[in-house]
């Protein structure tokens, strides 16, 4: 009795656990836990002070007017870093007819993740600097140091190079390429009695007739031009909001949203020819300006009071600016790489 009554207990539990598992086979649980929605990437820390440290490089080499030789130094520097953080790199030479006559040799340089990636989207910036200082009160004939205007939209991009070799995005998923632009800042200075446009940004312009890869396109593009001064001030430019206004909010309120709202203002600008013109109108790539135009910097076309003079110098160079606008670009791309941008 004792042993066939422990038998049978043990048939009794084994037939009740036998039912209780067909009833939770059978009946799918009505509070099954949700799991929460991650997103496929996390958007990795830009480093400041690493991009602060790519501008100091930029300016230790001296000015990068073209066809000199600390501007073809430059060049070989900044392939030979791009190539390091894993991306396959095309140089473009071309010749840049500047406004007084001269014909500079010249080089676009585009560094590529993922190349074979359907999804692209494309970040640019300018690496020559300005020929002189035309806009300060003395040294007017010699070059600047351009480490805002130039070497940090530069450096945001070497260290966005850097972040995509540490944290890579699978090329299912996107395709990164980072263009930096020659002979961008050799233009003349208009006073209104001549179009002069088109004496600027003259690397844009001939990749923009002439894209290498050939045949490339992407879904949109973003231009950082004097993104590193202290309390930059970037405005809705009037051409972007022309070209991808959607975009343009879209990046403005992440940026908002991440708590920039000092630095990402919802204020107009005007119209700046800047590189974004080229690559939206001629390679048909709509792209947008982020750009430093300061309240109150006045004078000519409302730069910051250092623009053009020997006062774009490290001095004025903020790893915080550098930073947040680093950090916004991250997002983009590891959002963008997550389909949730
Ligand atoms: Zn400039």
């Amino acid at each position: 009795m004792h042993i066939f009554s422990k038998v049978k207990i043990c048939l009794y539990a084994l037939s009740f656990s036998i039912l209780f598992l067909s009833c939770v086979d059978d009946k799918p649980p009505v509070d099954k836990p949700i799991t929460p929605v991650k997103a496929k990437y996390s958007i990795p820390k830009f480093d400041g002070q690493s991009a602060y440290d790519f501008v100091a490089k930029q300016v230790a080499f001296g000015h990068r007017l073209p066809g000199t030789e600390t501007h073809k130094k430059t060049a070989e520097w900044l392939v030979s870093q791009f190539k390091e953080y894993g991306a396959t790199v095309i140089e473009q030479d071309f010749t840049a007819k500047v406004y007084w006559g001269e014909e500079l040799p010249s080089k676009n340089i585009m560094a590529q993740f993922n190349p074979t990636a359907k999804k692209r989207i494309l970040f640019a910036a300018h690496w020559d600097s300005r020929f002189a200082g035309d806009k300060d009160i003395e040294r007017t004939d010699q070059p600047i140091d351009g480490a805002d205007d130039g070497g940090s939209g530069v450096a945001v991009l070497l260290e966005i190079a850097r972040q995509l070799q540490a944290n890579p995005i699978a090329a299912e998923d996107l395709g990164i390429d980072l263009l930096l632009f020659d002979a961008e800042d050799q233009g003349k200075d208009g006073d209104g009695s001549e179009d002069t446009s088109l004496t600027w940004c003259l690397g844009s312009q001939y990749w923009g007739k002439n894209v290498v890869p050939s045949g490339y396109s992407a879904k949109y593009g973003i231009l950082l031009d004097m993104v590193g001064s202290k309390n930059p001030r970037f405005g809705l430019e009037g051409y972007s909001m022309r070209f991808n206004p959607n975009l343009v909010s879209k990046v403005w309120k992440l940026a908002q949203g991440m708590g920039y709202s000092n630095y990402f203002v919802n204020e107009n600008l005007g119209g700046v020819t800047d590189d974004h013109v080229f690559v939206s109108t001629y390679a048909g790539i709509p792209m947008i300006d982020i750009i430093n135009k300061p309240t109150g910097s006045g004078e000519r076309a409302g730069f910051g009071t250092y623009h053009h003079t020997h006062d774009d110098n490290m001095d004025i160079i903020s790893k915080k600016s550098l930073r947040i606008v680093g950090q916004v670009m991250l997002a983009v791309i590891y959002k963008e790489a997550s389909s949730t941008f």
